[in-house]
């Protein structure tokens, strides 16, 4: 199973952010067997592109894309316009995404079928609220989301497929789930995925929510954890290459 380690950079990053947070980082080294991906916003796709230009180790994802494939939608970007872009990953169904544009899991339904059929690598994120939490839901709550994003999806088995566990509590809070529940949560949802990936694809399952320098070495000891997806510590070039170097 590959690893990965994927940047989400949100609306935080300007250019001249971009410009000194490659200033140390294209200069590293990316030799670990862990791949790495930027989420810039879409208006910066190509910009940083160019910048990591010959830099063969990093790759570059899509914040999201449009369910519609072209037409009169306002502010979208279509999946052929992020493949012009060369990206190569996509997220979809991020919880900001849900909570602040209502997006729903048929919305993202739409967004895996269109993935599907091309090369870009999906980054599906799921994940429970605070409220289901503490009410004991997660597990069906998780399964739900999976179920109705993947209804009718004969996955593409040539290339990988990312689900993202994001406990929604859990993201920019600070407050990473602990241990016992990654473990837990990730071995439940394995098994789900089994259930659901009929045609024996790669899928990897990235954890998210509050990883940083000091909680990332324990949780990628958990054998179901193949990689992170990382917000506010990936802002910080140090910080994001310091928890790569823990994979
Ligand atoms: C995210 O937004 O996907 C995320 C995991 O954020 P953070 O790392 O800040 O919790």
């Amino acid at each position: 199973m590959n690893k990965y380690c994927i940047a989400n950079w949100k609306m935080y990053m300007d250019k001249s952010k971009i410009d000194s947070y490659f200033e140390d980082f294209l200069h590293r080294d990316f030799n670990l067997d862990c791949k790495v991906v930027l989420c810039p916003s879409s208006i910066h796709i190509d910009y940083v592109n160019k910048l990591v230009d010959n830099n063969n180790n990093i790759n570059i994802g899509s914040q999201d894309i449009s369910e519609f494939e072209s037409g009169a939608y306002t502010g979208e970007n279509s999946l052929n316009m992020i493949i012009e872009s060369n990206c190569d990953y996509c997220i979809i169904g991020h919880s900001e995404r849900r909570q602040l544009f209502s997006e729903s899991d048929a919305n993202i339904n739409n967004k895996l079928r269109l993935l599907n059929q091309t090369n870009v690598i999906p980054i599906v994120c799921i994940g429970e609220t605070l409220d289901e939490n503490e009410s004991g839901i997660t597990r069906p709550v998780l399964e739900n989301q999976l179920k109705r994003i993947f209804n009718n999806i004969d996955l593409n088995n040539s290339k990988d497929c990312i689900i993202a566990y994001e406990p929604i509590w859990a993201i920019g809070t600070g407050k990473s789930a602990d241990i016992e529940t990654i473990y837990s949560v990730h071995k439940f949802l394995k098994n789900i995925i089994n259930e659901i990936n009929t045609n024996n694809c790669n899928i990897c399952l990235l954890y998210g929510g509050s990883v940083n320098e000091d909680n990332a070495a324990e949780i990628l000891e958990i054998n179901e954890v193949d990689g992170f997806l990382i917000g506010s510590a990936s802002i910080i070039a140090d910080k994001f290459y310091n928890i790569y170097n823990k994979f």
